[in-house]
């Protein structure tokens, strides 16, 4: 067990939970440490000195002590802010929970780089919070991911014959895109159309530090979805809860509009 003293990092508070009477256990995304849970003696008392910097979804840069294996400790915080349209909007919760969740499981697995996906989640709850499209961005990241989980689809042309300019469709088979040349190959291939086939070839390359602004219509927002997700039922096979929660929260919004009706309440 190795505790290093006295660092600094930058962090999102990513969840807390109560820990015997008075203390908190928060975790914490760290760009130099990855996930990390700190024990937080004292944080249930009143005026607790470090209070707004463990709330949920805070973000700052902390200074402490870090558990190579093992509890955390910190000592100060400085600039720390909350990622307030994060906080107040319960899709935009559910969108970020989940990239921190999946990111955090991708994680655990032996993970080439996995300090450049931390800033890369951080980079993309930002992002969400600026008020970016929040399934783009996380379609961004879950296509990403893909490589973490041993799953990389080959994207760039035909897996067969590297044709670039036929129509493409995916197939899983495969693990990637086939021409129209070769698409008797697969019968099972997952037949999409080319819009989605082209915003899965650009997600999968994007550069979240780069993205200046995201606007993609509501039909292809949902087959990019439906694909991403069966890729991931298929191949990847995690369970995160705040997804379910997402497609509950479509589910509901789905039946809201579906008449092109809409409700306003008074705030
Ligand atoms: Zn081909």
């Amino acid at each position: 067990m190795l505790l290093q003293q006295g660092v600094e990092f930058n962090g999102i508070v990513v969840s807390r939970r109560n820990y015997r009477e008075r203390d908190m256990l928060v975790e914490i995304l760290t760009d130099r440490y990855g996930f990390k849970t700190f024990f937080i003696r004292g944080a249930k008392k009143r005026g607790f000195r470090l209070a707004a910097a463990i709330l949920p979804f805070s973000h700052g840069s902390y200074v402490g002590s870090i558990n190579d294996d093992g509890l955390s400790f910190i000592d100060t915080a400085r600039e720390v802010r909350q990622y307030q349209n994060i906080c107040q909007d319960i899709e935009l919760n559910a969108y970020a929970s989940y990239i921190l969740s999946l990111g955090k499981i991708a994680l655990k697995e032996d993970v080439a780089n996995a300090l450049l996906w931390c800033v890369k989640f951080q980079k993309a709850v930002e992002l969400i919070d600026e008020g970016f499209d929040a399934q783009i961005i996380t379609n961004i990241i879950e296509i990403q991911l893909l490589e973490c989980f041993g799953v990389k689809p080959y994207l760039e042309s035909c897996v067969i014959c590297q044709n670039t300019k036929l129509a493409f469709d995916f197939s899983e088979n495969y693990g990637g895109l086939l021409c129209q040349k070769h698409w008797y190959l697969d019968k099972n291939r997952l037949r999409l159309d080319p819009r989605t086939i082209y915003y899965l070839r650009l997600l999968s390359v994007v550069d979240l530090e780069r993205l200046s602004s995201i606007n993609v219509k509501k039909e292809t927002k949902d087959r990019l979805q439906a694909t991403i997700d069966r890729i991931y039922q298929d191949q990847v096979g995690v369970y995160v809860k705040a997804k379910d929660f997402i497609r509950q929260l479509k589910d509901i919004s789905h039946f809201l509009v579906s008449d092109n009706e809409r409700i306003d309440v008074d705030k």
